[in-house]
């Protein structure tokens, strides 16, 4: 099989003439030049240069936050985009701490607010403040980069959150609008089957979704009555996509798997796939991307691993600047087969705080659990609890399995687990053991738009 049509992580697609990423045109109209190829390379880096001094001077002027953190520091003093490692972070605690003092705008001027509260508890909620025209930044990222997924005329079933204004969903059906496709805000999915009759009855060419419950539909007993080839794209959003979800919709399907990388940090949206499926294309003209060492805090050389950091560069409201997401990816250098001059993401897998270190000191991650537990059939969700007194550990695990339970399931599921190298060492060192697995029909959907995670409830070490 040639090169480029060899896909990372175990997919494999046909290979055609491959299209390139909606994001170029629409970055190179954006930054308002015609050049191709390794000159809009340097076009691209020239204007994050000149919006990241731009962007240093205005939270200076603007924000409390930024004037105390950047102290003396001047756009003019940046000299390249390297320059930028000399820039102190800003972390998810500056915000919790005192969002108000981020913004560089009136409230007035605010038109949206999203609190993110990711563990339940008020003490860590953080508030993301955006203007009306910061907004449009992210409708205008919806609207090009879904030319990689959907053609004029066809329909996209949103199964995000969208009642209010602001939301993903409704930044999506207004960003759908501009090019003539239908968008069909739905919400997240509480019920599969009659998800999958809405699906139907709108006869949708594509779905966004969080991956479990796109999985949850896949693997629905009414998931038959949606015809073959209807569905001709899915973009996963929201949480990690285990390679596993993404070969199952594939092939359940027969239809593209497009992943998209954001935050609300980031304004929703900041990266998507282009039709090579094999990383993202970040939207450059507004976002500045770094990998650093997350112990150093000092920039990786490109390909290798780290913690992603972002500068918004075109943001009004509340700018960030080398803001730490805690997540883990790194610059793919291969070009991309789509022939963009444009960065590759290598996708999200895990976050700097995901991996849980078991007694035997192997550390488990949610992908090593994702990538053994989502190809058990029947299998919608899991639970992952580890619990103990420092001397010995035990891993309680509940597997989602909806209203058809596969017999199986819980064997199967402790196979898979079992030869998980963590959990092979651990058990190895005689301190950690797997408890009987719990196979549930109830709820699973609740678990829906969090990123997952293990839950460890350990006493203190
Ligand atoms: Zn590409």
């Amino acid at each position: 099989m040639p090169e480029e049509n060899r896909v990372y992580n175990g997919i494999v697609r046909e290979g055609k003439e491959m299209e390139l990423t909606p994001l170029e045109p629409w970055i190179r109209a954006k930054i308002g030049t015609s050049a191709t190829g390794a000159d809009l390379r340097r076009e691209i880096d020239r204007h994050q240069l000149a919006k990241l001094r731009k962007t240093v001077d205005y939270v200076r002027a603007h924000s409390p936050f930024y004037r105390e953190l950047l102290g003396g520091v001047r756009g003019s003093e940046i000299r390249e985009l390297a320059d930028i490692a000399h820039l102190p972070f800003t972390t998810a605690g500056d915000i919790q701490e005192n969002d108000l003092r981020f913004l560089c705008v009136s409230r007035d001027e605010i038109s949206r607010v999203v609190t993110l509260n990711t563990s339940g508890t008020t003490a860590d909620a953080k508030r993301i403040h955006f203007t009306e025209d910061d907004l449009e930044l992210t409708t205008d990222l919806f609207h090009h980069g879904m030319k990689a997924l959907v053609r004029p005329g066809q329909r996209v079933m949103i199964l995000m959150p969208g009642d209010r204004h602001g939301t993903i969903g409704d930044l999506m059906v207004k960003a759908l609008r501009r090019m003539d496709v239908r968008g069909i805000p739905h919400g997240i999915v509480l019920d599969s089957g009659r998800t999958i009759a809405g699906i139907v009855e709108n006869e949708a060419d594509c779905l966004i979704g969080i991956p479990v419950q796109v999985l949850g539909l896949v693997r629905h007993r009414d998931a038959r009555a949606i015809p073959k080839g209807m569905i001709k794209s899915v973009l996963l959003s929201a949480d990690y996509v285990p390679t596993a979800i993404v070969s199952e919709i594939q092939s359940a399907w027969g239809c593209a798997v497009f992943n998209h990388y954001g935050m609300t940090e980031m304004g929703l949206g900041a990266a998507v796939d282009c039709r090579a499926l094999c990383g993202y294309h970040i939207r450059e003209a507004d976002l500045l991307f770094e990998i650093i060492d997350p112990h150093t805090g000092k920039p990786v050389p490109d390909g290798e691993t780290g913690e992603v950091v972002f500068t918004t560069l075109t943001r009004r409201g509340m700018p960030l600047v080398r803001y730490r997401t805690g997540d883990l990816s790194r610059f793919v250098t291969a070009p991309c087969p789509c022939g963009t001059v444009l960065k590759r993401l290598e996708w999200v897998k895990g976050r700097l705080a995901g991996g849980i270190r078991l007694c035997g000191d192997s550390v488990l991650t949610v992908a090593d659990l994702d990538e053994a537990l989502f190809p058990l059939p029947g299998l919608l969700n899991f639970r992952v609890e580890i619990s103990g007194n420092g001397t010995t550990d035990a891993m309680v695990v509940t597997v989602y399995c909806g209203d058809d339970p596969v017999p199986e399931l819980c064997s199967l599921a402790a196979k898979s687990l079992e030869a998980i190298p963590a959990i092979r060492a651990a058990v190895d060192s005689r301190r950690f053991s797997i408890a009987p697995i719990r196979a549930s029909s109830e709820n699973w959907i609740s678990t829906g738009s969090i990123k997952r995670k293990i839950i460890d409830s350990r006493e203190e070490r």
